[in-house]
């Protein structure tokens, strides 16, 4: 029998945290504020960054979003809130206007602020082992590993997908707790071959159903970051939901890593705020 790995309980959890941090920060005069800069008018992301700033107000922080249209709006906008004394977090929202990649973007954002780890340095910092915000996304992988005391050490992990925001930061995050990693992406031959092999399987490629129940192993605890809006409105993963009937744990979609990420992020908010000091530091 499957255990399915729910997000929504720990959500409530980091939610609740936050919510406490953002009071305390409140009551010493030093509200809470994030800042989203968009380009997109792309709906799901749209959504998104709704849902963003309802998550905010329900745990009292501020978020503003600030629309733009060009990689210069973009970066003069990042510049401008960086230097923003009263804005502790700052998340850049992909996709990007003329196909900019968001890391060539988000070097504006400064280090502080940089809730969702989309800074190059944050990733270099992440990677050389110094502290940084690491992205919400691969940051929530490992909470519900961690919250359904899934052990990683000397296990071979396997993670499908090699993006900078996910892909790459969760296979280094599993690095750092002793498991033995596995990056496959689109260019892979035979996928279902090595993961197969995985006692863990993180997938995060964008392609509904991509993995089925011949991709794993019986027992294996699989974690389903994929997020694909569905023809009738709804959302689904990456990973079949048969997979059920071979894995021994799988994180649903929607109420698995989703909830989880957008929790972290506003408690990112609120450690950003934190360590800000006064408001008249930045
Ligand atoms: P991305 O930048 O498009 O990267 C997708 C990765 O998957 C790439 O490395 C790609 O390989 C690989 N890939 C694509 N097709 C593949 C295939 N057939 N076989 C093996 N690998 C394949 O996407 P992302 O930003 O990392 O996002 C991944 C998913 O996570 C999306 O569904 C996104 O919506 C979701 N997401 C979820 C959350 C959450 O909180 N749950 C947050 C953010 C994103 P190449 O590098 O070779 O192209």
């Amino acid at each position: 029998m499957t255990t399915s790995l729910d997000g929504r309980e720990l959500a409530a959890e980091i939610r609740a945290d936050a919510a406490a941090g953002a009071a305390a920060l409140t009551a010493a005069g030093r509200p809470p504020h994030l800042a989203v800069v968009t380009a997109t008018t792309d709906e799901a992301s749209a959504w998104y960054v709704r849902s963003i700033a309802r998550a905010a107000a329900k745990v009292g922080i501020a978020c503003d979003v600030d629309g733009e249209e060009t990689s210069a709006g973009i970066t003069a906008a990042l510049r401008r809130l960086s230097a923003d004394l009263g804005v502790h977090g700052i998340i850049l929202q992909t996709p990007l206007p003329g196909g900019a990649r968001l890391a060539e973007l988000a070097g504006a954002i400064a280090p502080g602020k940089d809730v969702d780890g989309a800074n190059p340095l944050s990733l270099g910092r992440l990677v050389a082992g110094l502290p940084a915000f690491t992205p919400a996304t691969a940051e929530a992988v490992l909470a519900m590993l961690d919250h359904y005391q899934v052990k990683a050490a000397g296990r071979r992990a396997v993670v499908v997908g090699r993006s900078v925001v996910i892909g790459k930061p969760v296979a280094h995050l599993l690095l750092d707790r002793d498991a033995t990693v596995t990056i496959c992406h689109s260019r892979t031959p035979d996928l279902p071959a090595i993961t197969a092999q995985a006692g863990i399987l993180v997938v995060a490629a964008g392609r509904p159903g991509l993995i089925g129940p011949a991709h794993v192993a019986p027992g294996t605890t699989v974690i389903d970051v994929g997020t694909n809006a569905t023809a009738d409105g709804g959302l689904a993963g990456d990973v079949d939901p048969a997979v059920a009937e071979v894995a021994g744990a799988l994180s649903p979609v929607p109420g698995g890593v989703g909830p989880v990420t957008t929790a972290l992020l506003l408690r990112h908010v609120t450690q950003a705020a934190a360590a800000t000091g006064t408001a008249g530091e930045a």
